[in-house]
């Protein structure tokens, strides 16, 4: 393995810190890309690496996208993110989760964690027992905070309005088609609320039993999971995985706007390329699906209800149109022109 410094998703992060605690089987990563804003934040991810080497670069790469997520927010705060390295079964036992509580306390507050895959609302409350610098955890009626997937569900939905008013001239998603990739809590919010304003939709999951039940009590119709992303659609929404987005899967794509809740959905940044030179209307990820983390960031800082939240959720749309214009006037992809502001919104523009 190379050194650290040469990786090649080593962005000059200001710091990358290794953790380990025999006595639980905690091995763990806390990476912090930026705190030019404020604290790094970003949630943990659990996952069950082949390769420790994997880890950190999911670690490098994911808290870059956070700097970067939280900047176009407006949120006051950094970006960092944290892997714990789990065996196959990705065993979670409370002393782990403390050790980790533990090793986000040792950084004193510069890395503040909440939910990613593999943890869930009561995996923080543990370790919340050993740090203050932990958000996501359960509130209170008309508070800020608590799950994020409802947040990025109702981000996506107005980022996906925005799409249909840019590229199909509609305000409104009555009738328009969309077809969702993963029905979970992004996805499955997202269907809901463009199912309650008249939309068609298609979707599919992996499971798919639960695509089936969900289409069922929305009306939809489903595809197989391999098919989603060439279904004929005016929206094409990624909300299950990352790096979707390939040359072989955009060749394929049928549909004038790719606007959806996972992240990191480009496989590489020429994939930013071949949609606009396929002039299909790309929403960046990291934009749009902000949602989440604009909610457990409020609740971190103390500073929001729900109303707070939902009026920072109603600028994504602003957000968007801002990056499609200068990508209209630039020429440059719309991936590429987010990349840029948020480089100068973290002071490495
Ligand atoms: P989730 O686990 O609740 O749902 C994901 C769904 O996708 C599951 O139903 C799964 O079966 C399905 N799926 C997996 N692979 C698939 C495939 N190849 N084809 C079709 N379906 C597939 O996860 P989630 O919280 O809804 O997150 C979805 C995406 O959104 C992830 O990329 C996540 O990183 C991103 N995201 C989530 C949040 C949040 O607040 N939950 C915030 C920002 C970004």
């Amino acid at each position: 393995m190379p050194s650290l410094w040469d990786l090649p998703d080593f962005d000059a992060h200001e710091g990358v810190h290794f953790f380990s605690d025999p006595a639980s089987d905690l091995r763990a990563i806390i990476a912090i890309h930026s705190t030019h804003l404020g604290p790094a934040a970003g949630g943990t991810r659990l996952w069950h690496y082949a390769e420790a080497g994997d880890a950190v670069t999911d670690a490098l790469r994911l808290s870059r996208g956070m700097s970067f997520k939280n900047a176009m927010a407006g949120l006051p705060v950094g970006g960092g993110k944290g892997v714990i390295l789990a065996d196959a079964a990705r065993t979670k036992t409370p002393a782990m989760l403390a050790a980790f509580g533990r090793a986000i306390e040792s950084l004193g507050g510069r890395y503040v964690t909440a939910e990613d895959v593999g943890m869930g609302e009561a995996d923080l409350v543990a370790i919340g027992r050993e740090t203050r610098h932990v958000s996501g955890l359960p509130v209170g009626e008309g508070r800020a905070g608590g799950d994020p997937g409802p947040s990025t569900a109702m981000g996506v939905f107005l980022g996906v309005k925005a799409a249909i008013r840019q590229a199909l001239g509609k305000d409104s998603a009555q009738g328009v088609h969309v077809a969702i990739q993963g029905v979970g809590s992004v996805g499955g919010g997202l269907a809901r609320l463009l199912a309650g304003e008249g939309a068609r939709l298609t979707l599919a999951d992996v499971d798919r039993a639960r695509a089936e039940r969900l289409a069922a009590e929305l009306g939809g119709a489903t595809v197989d999971a391999a098919e989603i992303l060439s279904a004929e659609a005016d929206v094409v929404s990624p909300c299950a995985l990352g790096a979707v987005l390939t040359a072989e899967s955009i060749a394929a794509l049928r549909t004038p706007i790719v606007a959806g809740g996972a992240n990191n959905q480009l496989a590489t940044p020429e994939d930013g390329d071949r949609l606009h030179a396929r002039n299909i209307l790309y929403a960046p990820d990291y934009v749009i699906n902000a949602g989440g983390i604009i909610n457990v960031t409020l609740e971190y800082l103390g500073q929001g209800d729900r109303a707070e939240v939902e009026a920072r959720l109603r600028q994504i749309p602003g957000r968007l149109e801002t990056i499609w214009a200068e990508s209209a006037a630039s020429g440059d992809t719309a991936a590429r022109v987010a990349d840029r502001m948020a480089m100068a919104l973290i002071g490495r523009g």
